[in-house]
């Protein structure tokens, strides 16, 4: 009697129409169990609203759908993203604050769309809201018009010429702070993770502040392992992970394959000294048994 069982695999950010990624959450969800997924969490930016959808796909699908997010945050000028996993998407305060977001991602594009119109591109808002797939507008939505409209080459050269930070249609929005992030993601039941903390271009001395502020706050976990990562950030990443305890987490932040040259699952392997976010999740029930010619049981 032998038993054979796979590692399960883990894709703990991930985006769908709703905020900036491509596809339906249907799509999405199918794509990933497609990809050999077992785990797989939403984080839409600054909203749940295809969370519902997505749980419904993946009870279709057989994958364990985990209900997140990605909330928009300010700490000393730099954009920090912070992700609730397990959050429960009913709680009336965390709605309150996701349609307050919502209201400041208007009031910046409406802003962006007057930059770029003294930069002598008309219309921006119209022509970035034909790309939303939903009420809410992001950043990428003016890369994918300014592409279009011939102004950039590809997304990222819009991020370069006009959208990036210090960039002539760059506008900061009035986001939290990340103790207020937090609190909202603790008040719906949810673990707060600092989302991909390589991408913030800071000093080692100011990751460590922004690390001990996050945790002061209540953060439980940063992501160790994204579809971005060099290998010497994972190491760094997992050792920072054991100075300030925080649990490690993983996720391709997949948008779609347009904008993500990511692919859903395919992820490096989390560093041993690292204890996954999902240690106490109780997934070991969902461990699957490979059955081969050996397999009595399972
Ligand atoms: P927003 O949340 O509206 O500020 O938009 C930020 C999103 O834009 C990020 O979540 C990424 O998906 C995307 N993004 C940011 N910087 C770049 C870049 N340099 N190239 C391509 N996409 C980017
Ligand atoms: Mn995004
Ligand atoms: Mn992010
Ligand atoms: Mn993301």
């Amino acid at each position: 009697m032998e038993k054979i069982h796979k590692p399960l695999i883990f894709d703990l950010h991930s985006h769908s129409c709703y905020s900036d990624g491509e596809l339906q959450p249907t799509q999405l969800v199918t794509r990933a169990s497609q990809a050999g997924v077992n785990v797989l969490a939403l984080t839409d930016h600054d909203t749940t609203a295809g969370l519902h959808e997505a749980q419904q796909a993946a009870q279709q699908t057989g994958i364990t759908l985990i209900s997140g997010v990605e909330i928009s945050t300010d700490w000393k000028k730099h954009e920090i993203h912070i992700i609730g996993l397990n959050i429960d998407a009913d709680c009336a305060a965390l709605q309150a604050q996701l349609a307050a977001q919502l209201a400041r991602r208007s009031e910046r594009a409406l802003t962006i769309a007057a930059r770029l119109q003294q930069l002598g591109i008309a219309d921006a808002y119209a022509g970035a809201r034909q790309f939303a797939g939903s009420e809410l507008i992001a950043r990428p939505h003016f890369a994918k018009f300014l592409v279009m409209n011939g102004h950039a080459k590809d997304i990222s050269a819009a991020f370069r010429k006009f959208l990036g930070r210090g960039k002539p249609a760059h506008v900061p929005a009035a986001w939290p702070t990340i103790v207020e992030a937090v609190a909202w993601i603790k008040q719906a039941g949810g673990q707060a993770i600092l989302a991909h903390p390589a991408r913030y271009r800071l000093t080692a001395a100011k990751l460590r502040i922004l690390l001990q502020t996050f945790k002061e706050a209540g953060g439980v976990g940063l992501e160790v392992i994204t579809g971005y990562y060099k290998p010497s950030e994972v190491a760094l990443m997992a050792d920072l992970g054991e100075e300030f305890n925080l649990l490690a987490s993983q996720g391709s932040d997949f948008h779609g394959d347009s904008l993500s040259k990511v692919r859903l699952g395919v992820l490096a392997a989390l560093p041993a000294k690292c204890r996954p976010v999902w240690y106490d999740w109780g997934m070991e029930r969902l461990a699957q048994c490979e059955n081969d010619e050996k397999t009595i049981s399972c």
